[in-house]
């Protein structure tokens, strides 16, 4: 743990795992990219499947919301 000081404004984006509850980091952008991702915890594959699937949408809306909040808090937040 030696990033902790460089991350501390870098806060994580993802969600909970569907099968393990474990954390899956991820971003909007890098979802639309890879399409497909794997859970850290138990290795669990998850494909993307960006036009059929409403979950998926919903995961990237969360997951812009979540960057949207962090962006406006690292906005204001001044320290
Ligand atoms: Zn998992």
């Amino acid at each position: 743990m030696t990033n902790d000081n460089h991350n501390r404004q870098t806060a994580r984006t993802g969600f909970p795992c569907p099968n393990c509850q474990g954390f899956i980091e991820t971003t909007a952008v890098n979802l639309l990219i890879t399409r497909s991702l794997f859970c850290p915890s138990c290795g669990l594959r998850l494909d993307i499947d960006v036009a059929n699937s409403r979950r998926a949408f919903d995961a990237l809306r969360k997951i812009n919301e979540a960057q949207r909040n962090l962006e406006e808090k690292s906005k204001f937040g001044t320290n």
